[in-house]
């Protein structure tokens, strides 16, 4: 049995800010799911990403309930891309289902992404065929980002797809070696490639508490997404020069024209609007410009990509080597991996009867 759990069948990962509502009922049904699946075989990584309510005390009592449960902190909020890949360095499995914690995408999926992965998919992903109570404004722009992300990304990135998916071992690990910090996982996996199989789903409402993507989240979100998969807002700025510099010419020629018919002092709003239009248009220009030399400049400073304060399984922690935080995400979940073998075995608990221990 210990051997199976020191390499667990499956792992389960979710990434939680804020999420103390919501998160015992998570746990419950995602244990449910899994064991269904996996036997005993599985862990459930929960990454508290810098929260600020009892998320933190909630998972420690989990990891004490349930021998599954793997409590990972980062020392302070790293936005949701960030703490899914903290919790893909941890996780062991050798397949790992990225989930949110919110219940909106049904841990009970499962039961159908893991036989077609039996048949050979490298990576199932939840396609979502219907959003439930996610106000006008969010489908909306949704659906328009979705649109404008797939004329322009270099990769195939499918719509309507979040990060709700089920990968192999071999998926994973090659996600971790790459070293961007500006991570939009779901178009990663898709640039990985190998067989990626769709599963629609109906995304339901949270099972608790509010988004943790307000609007500002949400459109720095969609900019790392389109300025990590593709250049072509850059070859934009260079067609909107050209076809400005069209227009200046047509301009030109009717200041000419106006200047050999003599009335050259008329035309100062048709100045003020050529003026102002122009220096818009460079604006936006240098702006599109500046998006990809501020990633640029982050991408340079090479600083971690994530830190973690604990590591807790079972009511103890883990010791991490001090040197943790300047590692690279591969040589995290290495040195994770080790840190987590020390810990002592475990005692095994059928998840759903943890109580019964007293
Ligand atoms: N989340 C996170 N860090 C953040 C924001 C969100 O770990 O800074 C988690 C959150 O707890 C949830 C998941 O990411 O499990 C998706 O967030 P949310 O449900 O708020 O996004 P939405 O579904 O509204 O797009
Ligand atoms: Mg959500």
């Amino acid at each position: 049995m210990s051997s199976q759990f020191q390499s667990p069948l499956l792992s389960i990962v979710a990434p939680c800010h804020n999420e103390e509502e919501g998160l015992a009922e998570f746990c419950r049904r995602a244990a449910a799911a899994a064991q269904t699946v996996a036997g005993e075989a599985f862990e459930i990584v929960l990454v508290d990403d810098g929260s600020t309510d009892g998320t933190w005390d909630l998972i420690t009592k989990m990891a004490v309930r349930l021998p599954q449960v793997l409590g990972v902190r980062l020392v302070r909020n790293h936005g949701h891309q960030l703490a899914a890949t903290a919790g893909l360095a941890a996780a062991r499995g050798e397949r790992v289902l990225l989930i949110d914690a919110d219940l909106q995408d049904p841990p009970e999926l499962l039961l159908m992404m893991m036989p077609i992965m039996d048949r050979g998919a490298d990576v199932v992903y939840g396609q979502r065929t219907r959003r439930q109570g996610e106000t006008w404004f969010k489908r909306a722009s949704a659906s328009l980002f979705y649109r404008m992300l797939s004329r322009l990304a270099s990769v195939t990135i499918p719509r309507d797809v979040g990060d709700f998916r089920l990968m192999r071992r071999r998926v994973v690990d090659i996600l971790l070696s790459m070293p961007e910090r500006d991570r939009f996982i779901r178009g990663m996996v898709s640039w990985i490639g190998g067989r990626q199989v769709a599963l629609p789903y109906e995304r339901d409402p949270r099972f608790a508490g509010t988004s943790k993507y307000p609007l500002r989240k949400m459109i720095n979100f969609a900019l790392d997404a389109i300025t990590s998969f593709s250049t072509t807002p850059l070859r934009i700025s260079t067609w909107l020069g050209m076809a400005t510099a069209g227009v200046a010419l047509l301009l030109l020629a009717y200041t000419l024209a106006r200047w050999i018919a003599g009335e050259t002092i008329i035309g100062w709003s048709s100045i003020m609007a050529a003026v102002t239009a122009f220096s818009a248009i460079q604006l936006i220009c240098i702006g599109i410009i500046g998006e990809y030399i501020g990633r640029l400049v982050q991408e340079n400073k090479r600083r971690p990509m994530f830190m973690i304060e604990s590591l807790v399984r079972n009511g103890t922690a883990a010791e991490l080597s001090s040197d943790f935080s300047a590692m690279n995400a591969a040589d995290k979940r290495r040195e994770m991996e080790r840190a987590l073998s020390t810990l002592p075995a475990e005692e095994r608990l059928h998840p759903l009867h943890s109580e019964a221990r007293g």
